[in-house]
């Protein structure tokens, strides 16, 4: 038995006229009530607030993009989670709201929070609905989109399974309007798929695929396998729990190794460092090569911010470009003192450590 997360994209979800897609919707609660029945563990992350709230109220004067959100996902955020609770009702299966914002996130101990909550649901047999908290969100600290909510709560949750489902296929290798284009039906672990992603996005979500591929690629990185496939095809999650291969779809295989908890949080942490590292060539080959090693004083050339002992810092090489991101082991006056010097205390341990 498997523990998914489905990630359901706003286009899935809503009509064009921004009233939710209730053929949509009833169509995969079906399937995730099978895939429950069944013993699957399912979390589900949906989009389709903002978007549903658009067809519901006019607004009386022009509203800023904040403000509009504001307005929109408190109407629209209502709606869905009605609809899937009459829809999951049918089944005897009790849903419950997860909003969520990336601050929630930021520390060691709220990530532990929100994962306990999560845990505790489906412990109890509840499949937690999740979305981000729109009309709380400050712009500057949002979630890229749903896809980076839904990468980190399936790691956060240790899920076997990420499926996130959108308007189209999956990932192509140039724009899937064009008949050259074809279906990437399988990603490796490591390997380099961006080159093949168009940089536009379409319809109503904030998201387009150069976020998806980013984000399966990472997750994928990090044990879980992510799946990416149209939402509207008739029997589609089913068919990828089940019988895979008779859906298209594109395929992120797993690292095997997997990461430890704490890892799995500093890897998405990097927006809330509070220091930024530089190091030189010859640590930067080090810390990428295939061997446990930390970040010591020596490798270290520049460093800007403050911060305190188990704060989130960010590391560079020398052209500018992170290379990883970790748990400080010092403070940053105490890695001042040591900068560039042999022995001493890791700046950070390999265990808070995650390179990119
Ligand atoms: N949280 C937004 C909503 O529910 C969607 C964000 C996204 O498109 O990924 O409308």
């Amino acid at each position: 038995m498997a523990r998914i997360v489905v990630k359901i994209g706003s286009n899935v979800l809503t009509r064009k006229d921004g009233k939710p897609n209730v053929t949509n919707m009833s169509a995969l609660v079906d399937q995730i009530a099978e895939l429950r029945n069944e013993g699957h563990e399912i979390v589900m992350v949906s989009s389709g607030a903002v978007a549903c709230g658009r067809g519901a109220v006019v607004p009386t004067r022009q509203l800023d993009s904040v403000a509009e959100r504001q307005l929109y996902s408190s109407v629209g955020q209502i709606r869905l989670i009605n609809i899937y609770n009459d829809l999951f009702g049918v089944y005897g299966i009790v849903v419950g709201q997860v909003l969520t914002q990336k601050e929630n996130f930021s520390s060691r101990s709220s990530y532990l929070n929100q994962r306990a909550c999560m845990l505790t649901m489906l412990e109890n047999g509840v499949i937690p609905i999740v979305n981000e908290n729109d009309t709380a969100s400050l712009s500057e600290l949002m979630f890229t989109d749903n896809d980076e909510l839904s990468g980190m709560i399936a790691t956060m949750i240790g899920a076997d399974i990420l499926v996130i489902l959108s308007n189209v296929d999956g990932l192509y290798t140039g724009n899937p309007a064009d008949p050259e284009s074809r279906l990437i039906k399988e990603v490796k672990p490591g390997e380099d798929v961006s080159g093949n992603v168009i940089a536009s996005k379409s319809g109503f979500g904030r998201g387009g695929m150069g976020t998806k591929s980013g984000i399966a690629s990472k997750v994928s990185e990090e044990g879980v396998k992510v799946v990416i496939a149209k939402g509207d095809r008739p029997g589609v999650l089913l068919d990828l729990i089940k019988n895979p291969g008779c859906v298209p779809h594109t395929c992120f295989l797993p690292r095997t190794e997997g990461l430890s908890t704490v890892k799995r949080w500093i890897a998405h942490s990097s927006s809330f460092a509070k220091g930024r590292i530089v190091v030189d060539a010859n640590a930067e080959k080090v810390l990428r090569g295939d061997s446990a090693v930390s970040l010591l004083p020596i490798g270290v050339i520049e460093m800007e911010g403050e911060w305190e002992e188990g704060d989130i810092v960010n590391i560079y090489g020398i052209d500018g470009v992170r290379i990883g991101v970790g748990r400080a082991g010092m403070d940053s006056e105490s890695a001042h003192e040591m900068l560039g010097r042999r022995g001493g205390r890791p700046i950070v341990h390999y265990d808070y450590l995650y390179i990119e």
